[in-house]
């Protein structure tokens, strides 16, 4: 098989536009700490209706810092969800905190709002739901919860930039709000992340933090402890440039799901997948393109159809294996198979298809003849 046949499962989408961006950086003397970072914090917050933007050098530490601004520490309880990707759970656990995980709702794939109030205990100090995916549903109710009972809000948005829900934007919910930029999602600077927020006195706690607890007044004088979690110019130019194209990119992704939605729409009919669950479909950011094995299906099934489609040169994995059942979670929180049915149910059956912003009809075309073929075979050998 020549390259030319592989379709990659994601791509990020770059013009000389963020070449430019980042190549003017590099005729100057400022790599770190100075306008392009403030340029790009103001678009991002501008874009979730926040005052306060704060970038940092990834998403995981993007919401480590939002666990310490929030005073999140050793005994506290934060609830949270196990069908995520881990760096919504080891936040947590950085600080000795406890994460409490309920389970999801097969609706949406976000964490089940019900579900939240029930695990509420006199030791809950916050919530971290996930959009997953980029669905934005449930994070009005997360919020009604998290106001009713005195807790904070901590919405991870690192898979929701440029989503909305009835009218408010992804990373808008709660006291703060985390984006990640790695280069599968919707806009990458490489690595980095950020936090957006309402709140004065988290985001000057961020600043300090991401900035080894430095004083914000006096130089070289550290009032708390804090880490290097600065982003680089370089990396906040080529953010600018993307956030500047970030409809345009949206845009692209929404007719790459729509074509998708269409082509797979016989497979549906047939009762074989789900399409991806999405709230607001018509103005979505879409993260991932995920579709969903019917239930007669087993994961020993899934997993043959990874390899199979693999095999064919379609770029394709199981977004996500739940939190609750890795290695290190089972041994450290005494989890086990059982404990999130509806999360196990759906992660055995997941099955991320090749998505990003520049993928071509015949591409769609294509992933969805081999889906086809492999999906028969494996039905007509059970
Ligand atoms: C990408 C992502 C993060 C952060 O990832 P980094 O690699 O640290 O930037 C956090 N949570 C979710 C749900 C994500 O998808």
């Amino acid at each position: 098989m020549t390259n030319q046949d592989l379709i990659p499962l994601s791509n990020p989408d770059i013009t000389d536009a963020e070449r430019e961006a980042v190549l003017a950086v590099l005729k100057t003397d400022r790599l770190s700490i100075g306008p392009r970072t403030e340029a790009f914090e103001s678009l991002l917050a501008a874009r979730a209706g926040r005052r306060y933007g704060i970038a940092v050098n990834s998403g995981t530490s993007a919401l480590h810092l939002c666990i310490r601004a929030l005073g999140i520490t050793e005994g506290d309880e934060v609830i949270t969800t196990p069908f995520s990707f881990i760096a919504t759970t080891n936040c947590i656990l950085f600080e000795r905190a406890k994460p409490v995980f309920v389970d999801i709702d097969p609706e949406t794939y976000n964490v089940n709002p019900a579900a939240i109030e029930s695990a509420i205990t006199s030791r809950t100090k916050a919530i971290l739901p996930v959009e997953v995916f980029g669905n934005t549903a449930h994070f009005d109710a997360y919020e009604r919860i998290a106001k009713k009972h005195n807790i904070a809000l901590i919405e991870d948005s690192c898979e929701a930039l440029g989503g909305v829900l009835k009218g408010r934007p992804a990373g808008n919910f709660g006291d703060c709000s985390v984006f990640a930029f790695y280069p599968n999602k919707q806009i990458t600077t490489g690595e980095g992340g950020m936090i957006v927020t309402d709140d004065e006195n988290i985001r000057n706690l961020c600043v300090s933090m991401r900035n080894q607890g430095r004083d914000t007044t006096a130089w070289l004088s550290h009032a708390r402890l804090g880490y290097n979690y600065r982003m680089s110019e370089i990396s906040a130019a080529l953010g600018e440039a993307q956030m500047r194209r970030l409809d345009e990119i949206l845009t692209k992704r929404r007719k790459v799901a729509k074509m998708y939605d269409d082509a797979l729409a016989n497979l549906t009919d047939k009762g074989l997948i789900h399409l991806p669950p999405m709230e607001e479909r018509e103005n979505a950011s879409w993260f991932v393109y995920v579709i969903r094995l019917a239930d007669e299906f087993t994961q020993t099934n899934r997993d043959e159809i990874l390899e199979a489609l693999k095999s064919r040169g379609i770029g394709c994995s199981n977004y996500f294996v739940p939190i609750h059942l890795q290695p290190y979670i089972k041994e450290l929180l005494k989890t086990r198979a059982g404990d999130f049915p509806i999360t196990e149910h759906v992660a055995a059956r997941t099955i991320a298809l090749p998505f990003f912003a520049n993928m071509t009809e015949s591409q769609i075309a294509r992933v969805q003849e081999e889906l086809s073929q492999v999906l028969q075979s494996i039905s007509k050998s059970k």
